[in-house]
């Protein structure tokens, strides 16, 4: 049976071919040379790049619409107010919220599960509790929850993962039980590229009455999530990873959840009303915006949404899946290659290791051929522990990359191995 991973089903009826050339000619960044070679960008899994669109509508904010939101009567300030929170309604409907006021803007992923992690923290979690993550997790989904931990006497518990880098669903279960407040898990590894079966995961942890906080950063931009599909209680994802600018994220959440949950941080906007004596704060989401907010940042993204839409996101999924497939079997030949991460469900990411080479090394000679690759151990360093290795040499894809790329990434991995043999 097929493992229910969260994603949209794929339409079967016959389509026409995805048009990468096309969708190419949308990202400035992709036409340049790099140390004299065609730039091949195979670092996306850290931040994708950015369409013209996105670029253009931040030109256009910046020059006909910038002022501070929220508080002017004037029309300018209300000409940002309805671009800002038409940009939230905007992820409202690509994640299909119930509401856009479940959707907060934030500065990023990390912001998110911090958000999360501190402000549900201490509401609801006690001495002797307990918070289940999982061996996979990115460091922005450890030590929020670690931290925490140690504040409040609680203790993590860790969700074991086998040589394929998946999973072992079978202990999940047994780890939960009444002191268990919250799983914090990712929807898919940045190191290993497995994607997991989150709606099945999501569903175990409800059985117990436990919410489940899931680090979607690497899934929002390669397949269509939808957060009450899945019955995720917190969802959180950055915009540079989805074709958005930097600086800006967003957190999903239940409304009754973040009803309860008290402010991460507080100070203007935030506020129904300041004495003194006492504060009472806005509703959401602005009981969670403090401060002015990242307004370009949530315009820009917005427009990645648009984008998105834009094109056929189902078929660049699909596209970008046989990519990663062509880019597998490819490596795989390479004497000497250890892919790690194989997972039978991925998405993007191809991290892999060489004898006796290290995988800066991979990363500088693979850079002098044009090619962006990212070497080290990518904020996972509880996943090196488990494959007793201290990094990886990483490419992951986006839908604008190509078979030429994959080729010669290939190549220039056969090269760095003659070199270093
Ligand atoms: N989680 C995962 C799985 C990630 O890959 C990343 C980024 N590498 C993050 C969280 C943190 O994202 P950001 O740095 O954009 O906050």
């Amino acid at each position: 049976m097929r493992q229910d991973l969260g994603l949209k089903l794929l339409d079967s009826s016959p389509k026409k071919p995805f048009d990468v050339e096309r969708i190419r000619a949308d990202f400035p960044v992709l036409s340049q040379n790099m140390n004299g070679k065609p730039l091949a960008y195979l670092d996306n899994a850290a931040s994708a790049q950015v369409p013209k669109v996105v670029i253009e509508r931040i030109h256009e904010y910046l020059t006909k619409e910038h002022a501070n939101i929220h508080r002017g009567v004037y029309y300018l300030s209300q000409k940002a107010t309805t671009a800002y929170e038409s940009a939230r309604e905007k992820i409202k409907r690509f994640i299909n919220a119930r509401e856009a006021e479940e959707c907060i803007f934030v500065r990023g992923c990390t912001e998110a599960i911090n958000l999360v992690a501190y402000s549900f923290g201490r509401r609801f979690i006690e001495n002797g509790d307990e918070i289940v993550l999982s061996q996979m997790e990115h460091h922005a989904n450890i030590i929020p929850w670690q931290t925490i931990a140690e504040e409040k006497g609680a203790r993590l518990r860790i969700i074991p993962i086998n040589e394929r880098g998946e999973l072992v669903l079978e202990e999940f279960e047994n780890l939960l039980n009444e002191r268990t407040k919250i799983v914090a898990i990712t929807h898919v590894s940045n190191s290993l590229g497995t994607v997991n079966p989150i709606k099945q995961i999501i569903s175990i942890a409800h059985k117990f009455g436990i919410p489940v906080c899931v680090d979607g950063a690497q899934a929002i931009p390669h397949f269509r999530v939808d957060v009450q599909e899945i019955d995720a209680d917190f969802y959180a994802f950055s915009g540079h990873k989805m074709f958005g600018p930097t600086g800006i994220g967003v957190l999903y959440g239940k409304r009754k959840w973040l009803e309860e949950m008290p402010p991460y941080q507080t100070g203007g906007g935030m506020i129904r009303r300041v004495t003194f004596e006492k504060t009472t704060f806005a509703p959401i989401p602005e009981k969670f915006e403090a401060g002015t907010p990242a307004i370009m940042g949530a315009i820009g993204l917005g427009a990645a949404v648009d984008y998105l839409n834009s094109i056929d996101f189902e078929a660049a999924s699909e596209y970008e899946k046989e990519l990663l497939e062509y880019a597998t079997e490819q490596i795989s030949n390479i004497e000497g290659v250890r892919i790690i991460g194989t997972a039978k469900e991925k998405a993007s990411v191809l991290s892999f290791v060489i004898e006796n080479i290290h995988p800066h090394d991979i990363g500088t000679i693979l850079d002098q051929q044009g090619i962006a690759i990212r070497a080290g151990h990518h904020c996972a360093q509880p996943v090196m522990d488990f494959f007793k290795i201290p990094a990886t040499a990483r490419a992951s894809f986006a839908f604008y990359n190509t078979k030429q790329e994959v080729d010669r990434l290939i190549e220039a991995i056969k090269k760095t191995v003659e070199i270093f043999s």
